[in-house]
């Protein structure tokens, strides 16, 4: 169901994942020392997460495809005529980071309520220690409920067609980043006021070792303001000695926050 358009942003952000492995292998020294938590192997949490991955994508894409098709046909959906210049491009992206980051955050609260945890958002808990894989192991309703918010942004938002090659395929990238079990920003980046709005991969890290914490999508502005950042957050982030992390022990599973 994917469009010319689609094509150009599913090979974008293909072009971009390329570029991240090849620099993860070639920088492997630097990832070892900046791994967030070493776990053994679990084969069983592997086959759960390529399962829901593959599930969820689909649920996700399918989610995408039909409301799109519904929005554009019904003509709710259309997009600014005559080239953009850079500035529409990027405040159009800034309207659907914040829109974007809202929306997740208040659906993450809720996903972490008692039944909705244990029925749904239990499944993406599963790893307690992230990895790129968790960035899309979730209940497929989740991945619908993530999924259908970039056809009803457009829907709502009328964009230039170049901020679509920006906005859309965002949202998966920016999940395997803060999935991805490693940190590479310098201590101080969350004492800064110029770069601790926006999170990095140890903030949602905490969201799955410490469950009930840290509940934003790409910045940590929601959380600092209904004061649901992890305790000890930032003296912890600054004091971590950046060497390679001992085996974990088995955690208990998790409970909702
Ligand atoms: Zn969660
Ligand atoms: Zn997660």
């Amino acid at each position: 169901m994917l469009t010319g358009m689609g094509e150009t942003i599913l090979y974008h952000w293909l072009l971009v994942g390329l570029a991240c492995a090849l620099l993860f292998g070639i920088a492997r020294p630097f990832f070892r020392r900046r791994k967030l938590q070493r776990v053994r192997f679990d084969g069983g949490l592997l086959r759960h997460e390529l399962l829901f991955s593959a599930l969820t994508l689909g649920a996700s894409a399918a989610t995408i495809g039909v409301l799109w098709g519904v929005l554009r046909r019904s003509g709710q959906m259309s997009f600014a005529e005559g080239p953009a210049a850079w500035w529409m491009v990027v405040g159009e992206f800034a309207v659907y980071f914040l829109a974007f980051d809202l929306y997740f955050y208040l659906l993450h609260r809720l996903m972490h309520t008692d039944l909705v945890f244990r029925w749904v958002h239990r499944t993406h808990h599963r790893s307690m220690a992230p990895n790129p894989l968790t960035a899309f192991s979730f209940n497929p309703l989740e991945g619908m409920l993530t999924g259908g918010f970039l056809p009803v942004f457009l829907a709502v938002f009328e964009v230039h067609r170049e901020s679509l090659a920006l906005i859309g395929g965002f949202q998966p990238l920016m999940s395997l980043y803060v999935h991805s079990g490693h940190e590479v920003f310098p201590r101080w980046w969350y004492r800064s006021p110029w770069t601790g709005w926006l999170q990095t991969p140890y903030f949602h890290d905490q969201h799955h070792a410490r469950v009930g914490w840290n509940y934003g999508g790409f910045t940590t502005l929601w959380d600092r303001a209904f004061g649901t950042v992890s305790p000890g957050l930032l003296e912890s982030f600054e004091s971590r000695p950046w060497t390679e992390p001992e085996l974990s022990p088995v955690l208990a599973a998790p409970r909702p926050g």
